[in-house]
């Protein structure tokens, strides 16, 4: 980030002001906006972000729907967008099918040696037996296809051990979700007793993932465990007798329960009725505390939303802020949202979303769409210099935004740089001390002007796409399969969720 453009913008402000006082007329400067500078100074500039944040995280930790700490961030939520001045504050209530909490996971190695193994229980997935299972461990290789094809059927009862490798990108992330459903998939086939992944970081770090989505519980016991552990028992059973170990998961499952999304609005003055949507999610796995995944972007909404009504800014569209819950849990507050709002669809001319920690923002992820990019171009015009520039169409199964793009919505993930996010995610590291707070008040001066500028633009920046266009979009990303993997392709083809024609 170059600071001297920022004094330089500020000087700009205080130029104007000084020609509007005196009257004095001058030719049109070219196209700078004095709200734009005044969104980003009130971003960069002292606020209760930083605060806010640490409440978030220290005070109140990780949020899982169900539990009280995810109702105390809701709170959270309310009482902070109030308090940042904005109008019609409010959550929105929707359901889960089950609610889950990890219990006291045990495992240990009980021959040839004797000794713990770090683990912690899958996300969403069921509890063993009371008392736990004892059984012999095999190890699965990779947990391909043709690794269980090799069982030839003495799979059941076992409980499997299945290899990773180490973590270095968004793709080996997204990768590693495809692989663990499909090794779920397989497993519950063979029978087996339980799963047990090796960690895909190292040094014992622990995390939370689910392999299951809507909300369900899984079909098998699962657990996370410490990289090293996994690759002892690996050796263990490559080089001597028979493995067994103990597990026990009594994870604490319970029936269906409602939770909520917040929702804050500043009402545009020109096209009130048309919005432009900033989200991020206000939920987070529980090891850590959720600081960059994603209580620092939950938080900058929140400032976002401070910004506009501390400058006296009100655009043309109204700006819906909204901190989705759920997320984890498989995108179930956006999914809820878009489906209670589906009538209004048409008038959401874009949604914008930040879920990826602080690392600087290159650009946009365009989810396909490859008719916004002039005008996201236009947009980030006053901005042009601080890199956030290198746009891609990818588009995936990954944060708030996909109900939105299912109805044929234009939208926005920020494409940032993942360093410092992917090896703390959904771990134990993620904690408070990761946040760059410098980093984040930045990216909320482009949230901010991003925000402004779309909802000030004479035109939307691209049509709603119809069903048709959104299924060949879906194709030509290879959605479809991705979505038939994770058992959602059915829900579209239904119309149950996606847009209807
Ligand atoms: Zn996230």
């Amino acid at each position: 980030m170059n600071s001297r453009k920022f004094r330089r913008l500020g000087l700009g402000v205080v130029l104007l002001f000084a020609v509007v006082g005196t009257a004095v007329s001058l030719p049109e400067a070219p196209s700078r906006d004095a709200a734009v500078d005044a969104l980003i100074a009130q971003a960069l500039g002292p606020s209760p972000l930083s605060e806010t944040l640490r409440v978030l995280c220290d005070g109140i930790g990780g949020r899982i729907p169900g539990t009280p700490a995810l109702e105390k961030a809701v709170n959270w939520g309310v009482e902070n967008f109030r308090r940042a001045g904005v109008d019609n504050v409010h959550t929105e209530k929707y359901s889960i099918p089950h609610s889950w909490r990890e219990g006291e996971t045990l495992l240990e190695v009980v021959s040839p040696a004797r000794f713990k193994v770090h683990a912690t229980s899958v996300a969403w997935a069921p509890a063993t037996p009371k008392g736990g299972i004892t059984a012999e461990v095999v190890d699965v290789g990779d947990g391909e296809g043709e690794d269980f094809a090799k069982l030839q059927g003495q799979g059941e009862g076992k409980i499997l051990l299945v290899h990773s490798r180490l973590m270095t990108s968004l793709d080996d992330l997204f990768a590693e979700y495809m692989h663990f459903a499909a090794v779920m998939g397989s497993a519950a086939q063979a029978k087996a007793a339980a799963v047990l992944f090796m960690s895909t970081r190292p040094r014992g770090l622990l995390y939370r993932h689910t392999n299951s989505t809507s909300g369900q519980i899984a079909s098998v016991p699962m657990a996370i465990v410490g990289r090293e552990d996994a690759l002892r028992i690996a050796r263990l059973i490559s080089s001597g007798p028979q493995v067994q170990m103990h597990l026990s998961l009594p994870n604490e499952i319970g029936g269906p329960f409602e939770t909520e999304n917040v929702v804050a609005d500043i009402k545009g003055v020109g096209k009130p009725d048309e919005m432009v949507i900033l989200g991020a999610h206000l939920d987070s796995w529980e090891l850590g505390t959720g600081a960059l995944d994603n209580g620092c972007n939950a938080s900058m909404v929140i400032d976002v939303a401070r910004a506009f009504h501390a400058a006296g800014i009100r655009p043309q569209r109204t700006l819906r802020f909204i901190l989705f819950t759920g997320e984890e849990e498989g995108l179930l507050g956006s999914r809820a949202y878009v489906h209670d709002h589906r009538s209004e669809m048409d008038r959401v001319v874009a949604e914008l979303v930040f879920d990826e920690g602080v690392g600087r923002v290159n650009g946009f992820f365009l989810g396909g769409r490859k008719d916004i990019l002039p005008a996201i171009n236009e947009v980030l015009e006053p901005v042009r210099d601080w890199g956030a520039n290198s746009h891609t169409f990818d588009a995936f199964i990954g944060t708030d935004n996909f109900d939105f793009l299912l109805e044929g919505i234009p939208t926005l993930i920020a494409n940032q740089d993942v360093t410092d996010y992917l090896p703390n995610y959904h771990a134990s590291s993620d904690t408070f001390d990761k946040v760059d707070l410098r980093e984040l008040k930045i990216q909320e001066a482009l949230a901010a002007v991003t925000l402004y500028r779309i909802a000030n633009r004479p035109q939307r920046l691209g049509p709603r796409q119809s069903r048709v266009e959104v299924e060949s979009l879906l194709r030509d990303y290879q959605l479809d399969q991705q979505m038939k993997q994770f058992g959602m392709w059915q829900d579209w083809e239904s119309g149950a969720r996606g847009r209807k024609q």
